[in-house]
């Protein structure tokens, strides 16, 4: 058992009380399978007013699927991919994406704070265009970051004048969308298709729902089929009300908003209180719902010892602390002074 109030990571949290109260809600009788029913009708209906625009969406149990299956539908398998080094897609995903899209190669770019830099792209786009390379056909970016920034409206502009130049389609992973639509204080339709988004993995687990992402396609030409790719891969699920319902639910209340600007509050008061303490400074700077900082190994080791759980594996030569739906000022408190403690030693 982990002690409740950890910064490991958003998916630590349970399910928030919107998400499972249409879950319980989508428990009473019984409704037709495989997505069929009246929850999901209403889920992709409130995702069409979410994002104002006549979107197809669909739903899958994870993350890592929605952003393998979601670039597999954008990619032939002679295709390649552009992504950040630091990208989920490159080192968290086990090699899913290219093993669902038979073979599309990741090309890997960089770019300073996780954000894939225009020019970054450009490079990789023309390194090679004869035939024996594989051909760039879609760029993936993360919003917000793996490195708990955010793209600007700007730079995802000129992201989108480079994918233009080189006939590029873009993908989102979203696995914290809403977290950077509170960041930035955009709608969901501002930070995705306005900017010529083309397919968004919207993550519904680290917004606060026990399973469940949507994958939202902004051109629906691209979706074609797309049932077809999610049951192939396992991802159909019979039962599609527990996972769409708690997303109606998310969506209706406003839950999605509330849980993210929740998180990212938490995690600017975390990065403010960290910063006032001697020899701590901040990786990155924390734009979204995750803290990362510079501490010394010793104390890294203590604060492991004391119970609180740590990556320290995203951001090299710093820890990372994730704040979400449910976290606790208090906690913050005793994590700061935990941290000031250890070190004034
Ligand atoms: C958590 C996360 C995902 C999804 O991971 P799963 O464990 O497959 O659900 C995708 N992208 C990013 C950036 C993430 O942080």
């Amino acid at each position: 058992m982990t002690r409740p109030g950890q910064f490991a990571s958003d998916n630590y949290s349970g399910i928030c009380p919107e998400a499972l109260e249409y879950m319980l809600l989508a428990n009473e009788g019984d409704a037709e399978a495989y997505g069929e029913d009246e929850w999901t009708r209403k889920a992709c209906d409130e995702f069409r007013r979410l994002f104002e625009t006549d979107c197809d969406v669909f739903f899958a149990f994870n993350g890592t699927a929605a952003n393998s299956l979601a670039l597999a539908s954008l990619c032939q398998s002679y295709h390649s991919v552009i992504a950040h080094q630091t990208s989920h897609v490159e080192t968290d995903e086990c090699g899913a994406p290219e093993f669902f899209s038979n073979g599309s190669k990741l090309l890997l770019g960089d770019g300073a704070e996780g954000k894939l830099s225009p020019e970054s792209i450009a490079e990789l786009a023309c390194k090679r265009t004869d035939i024996h390379y594989p051909k760039p056909k879609v760029i993936s970016i993360t919003q917000a970051t793996e490195q708990g920034t955010v793209y600007t409206i700007d730079e995802l502009r000129a992201i989108k004048d480079v994918a233009d130049r080189y006939q590029l389609k873009i993908h989102m992973d979203g696995a914290r969308f809403a977290n950077a639509c509170i960041s930035l204080g955009k709608s969901p339709a501002e930070l995705s298709w306005k900017q010529g988004v083309d397919v968004l993995c919207f993550s519904g687990t680290k917004n606060g729902m026990a399973i469940g992402e949507a994958i939202v396609f902004f051109d629906k030409q691209l979706a074609e089929d797309f049932s077809y790719r999610i049951k192939q891969a396992g991802q159909l699920a019979s039962k599609m009300r527990f996972l769409s319902a708690p997303w109606l639910g998310m969506l209706k209340t406003g839950a999605w908003e509330k849980n993210a600007k929740h998180a990212n509050q938490c995690a600017t008061y975390l990065a403010e209180r960290l910063c006032e303490i001697p020899g701590v400074s901040l990786l990155r700077p924390c734009e979204a719902n995750a803290v990362f900082v510079v501490l010394p190994e010793q104390v890294i080791v203590k604060l492991r010892e004391q119970g609180w759980r740590i990556y320290t594996f995203i951001g090299a030569g710093g820890a990372r602390f994730v704040c979400s739906w449910n976290s606790d000022k208090a906690r913050i408190d005793q994590l700061i002074s935990d941290i000031k403690q250890l070190m004034a030693k």
